[in-house]
């Protein structure tokens, strides 16, 4: 089934739209799940909504919804298929994040002891009330823009 919106110049809309080929594990009305052809580990794939949407922010609630209720599903057939011993579920949003093809997606890339992928990533701390502070940024910015707006690159 073709959905507006997409764009042309996008590798993921060529392969939703099949004019690129790809290792189709699952199609459904709203997401096509495919493999990552440059996988962190064999077993890699990838959700994509049909639609194009360059960001996670970027994407309609009950999109992110349908796509979002295929990760149990998919992180289960991807642990059964390959051993796993974890997966990370990301999306990845903004080129600062690490995004390299501008239609959000979410990777489900399985994990394997002591495989070599460098994770986790560092963490930092929050000093005195700056916890708090920004707790109370992000709810305010959740009042005031319910759809949040392009971030920038
Ligand atoms: P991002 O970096 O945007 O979060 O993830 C993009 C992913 O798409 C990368 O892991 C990359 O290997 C994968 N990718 C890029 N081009 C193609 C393609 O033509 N076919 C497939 N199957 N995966 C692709
Ligand atoms: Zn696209």
């Amino acid at each position: 089934m073709s959905r507006a919106p997409r764009d042309p110049d996008c590798i993921f809309c060529k392969i939703v739209h099949g004019e690129v080929p790809s290792a189709r594990v699952l199609e459904t009305d709203r997401a096509v799940v495919f493999l990552d052809v440059n996988p962190v580990n064999k077993g890699h794939v990838l959700i994509v909504p049909r639609e194009h949407h360059a960001r996670v922010l970027d994407l309609p609630d009950d999109l992110a919804a349908h796509v979002g209720s295929l990760v149990p599903r998919i992180a289960r057939a991807v642990h059964a298929a390959t051993g796993s011993d974890g997966s990370n579920v990301v999306i990845n949003s903004g080129r600062v994040a690490g995004q390299t093809v501008d239609h959000c997606h979410w990777h489900v890339i399985p994990r394997f002891l002591n495989d070599p992928v460098d994770w986790p990533w560092p963490h930092t701390a929050y000093v005195g009330d700056e916890i708090g502070r920004t707790a109370a940024q992000i709810a305010r910015a959740l009042d005031e823009r319910p759809q949040a707006e392009a971030e920038d690159d």
